[in-house]
């Protein structure tokens, strides 16, 4: 059947009944494949100038599993240069799989849900690692916004000690000053890039570790912030419009402390409600125009932002509701225009109701807050006109929400979301200590 394209990329029509199979088995990459992919990697790794460093990895082949920090689309270059000819699956979001599935897959991606409660990963991890093969995953489950590490959660720890095999880490410095997730577009060469490649379990010592000794050694390992960094070990970057972009991360003024009127040009970053402008220097450092500078890093900038979300959030302020357009992403063949609704996100989760374009009939997605500890959200949106969006998954679907409001910033709902889960999960285990206390 024929459908009516929307753009390049999305239909309209009837919903796929054919989804995504995730259940579906990794391919064992040939030997063929691992020297493309090997290729490929090098290419991108000389043409970066990257270094790698390794740590406690004598002796350290499949199985095991890889954690990576996860900055810029540089780091799958990076990542795979890391571990060369060893094979491996790479757990991957479906977009990655868009119209070269079969590709894709026999380079041994496998796709997951980001932040749902789907157990198929960590089944698949185990069965992955138990037939010998070295399993990565970019556990921040997308890209680091600002080039600062993002939530891990609790639950990677526990699901390491069961795996039973060494756990290592790979943490990637320079990628977001290098391929900025805010610019994916612009690709800066003058800065060198470095990763640290650490074994930081082994079988051993992973049965005498604590899940929280796991996840605290995990983070302190993966834990960066990438404009310090480049500031740190003086990395120049003279790239002219080196700040472009940025202020989709810094969409609130600390000048005025007005929201969503911020821009950015060149090398510097600027408020159109007070006029405030700040330049990125060629250090990663942030110089104020005139008057005081609030924040040395944006990375300090992205965290006050999170501070005033906060404040939001515990005085019961935080609300945001916009008209959306919503496309799903079922398969590998496209996406799919399912039509307009309202999106409402607040102290109880993601709420969306709207209306198909296809057969008028509606259609919904309830996340409660309480179930997802991070979201994911896209700027200029390639596939969706270049507008920002945020995707939200179901363990079945994957749907790509545009908001029309001019008051949307992917940067704040993704703080928000954040640090609502926190606080109810902060609220859940004062209960169950509460509770237990009663007990004794
Ligand atoms: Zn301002």
């Amino acid at each position: 059947m024929k459908y009516k394209k929307i753009s390049k990329y999305v239909r309209s029509g009837p919903p796929a009944t054919v989804k995504f199979d995730m259940e579906k088995p990794p391919v064992k990459q040939t030997w063929l494949i691992k020297l493309f992919l090997a290729i490929l990697a090098y290419a991108g790794k000389l043409l970066y100038r990257g270094k790698l460093k390794k740590v406690r990895m004598e002796g350290v082949k499949p199985p095991y599993v890889l954690f990576c920090n996860h900055s810029s689309p540089l780091d799958y270059f990076i990542m795979v240069a890391a571990t060369a000819f060893q094979g491996g699956v790479y757990a991957a979001a479906p977009n990655v799989f868009l119209f070269i599935e079969s590709i894709v897959r026999r380079f041994g991606c496998m796709p997951t849900r980001k932040f749902t409660t789907d157990i198929s990963l960590i089944r698949s991890t185990k069965r992955i690692v138990e037939q010998g093969n070295m399993m990565c995953i970019f556990v921040e489950a997308r890209h680091s916004l600002c080039g600062k590490t993002e939530v891990i959660p609790d639950s990677v720890g526990q699901m390491a000690k069961r795996w039973g095999v060494p756990i290592v880490t790979l943490k990637m410095c320079g990628h977001h000053i290098a391929n900025p997730f805010w610019n994916v577009s612009s690709h800066r060469f003058s800065v060198p890039v470095e990763a640290t490649m650490t074994q930081i379990f082994t079988p051993e010592e992973l049965k005498t570790a604590t899940v929280d000794e796991i996840n605290d050694k995990l983070r302190a390992h993966l834990d960066h912030d990438d404009f310090r960094w480049q500031s740190e070990n003086r990395k120049k970057l003279k790239y002219k419009k080196r700040a472009e972009g940025l202020h989709k991360v810094l969409y609130q003024c600390p000048n005025c402390g007005k929201e969503h009127q911020m821009d950015s040009k060149g090398a510097k970053v600027f408020c159109n409600s007070c006029g405030k402008s700040w330049t990125l220097n060629y250090y990663g450092e942030l110089e104020a125009d005139s008057g005081e500078t609030e924040f040395k890093f944006p990375t300090d900038w992205y965290v006050w932002e999170r501070e005033q979300v906060k404040k939001e959030i515990e005085s019961g302020s935080y609300y945001f509701e916009s008209d959306v357009i919503v496309d799903d992403l079922p398969n590998h063949e496209g996406f799919v225009r399912i039509g307009k609704g309202k999106l409402i996100h607040d102290m109880n989760g993601f709420n969306l109701q709207g209306v198909r374009d296809y057969d008028g009939e509606p259609f919904e997605m309830v996340i409660p807050a309480a179930g997802q500890y991070a979201c994911h959200v896209e700027f200029n949106h390639k596939y969706g006109g270049y507008r920002d969006c945020v995707s939200l998954n179901t363990l079945e679907d994957t749907w790509f929400i545009y908001p029309e409001s001019e008051s949307f910033s992917g940067t704040k709902m993704s703080l928000a979301v954040e640090e609502i889960f926190k606080k109810l999960d902060a609220e859940k285990k004062e209960k169950i200590a509460a509770r237990r206390k009663s007990l004794n």
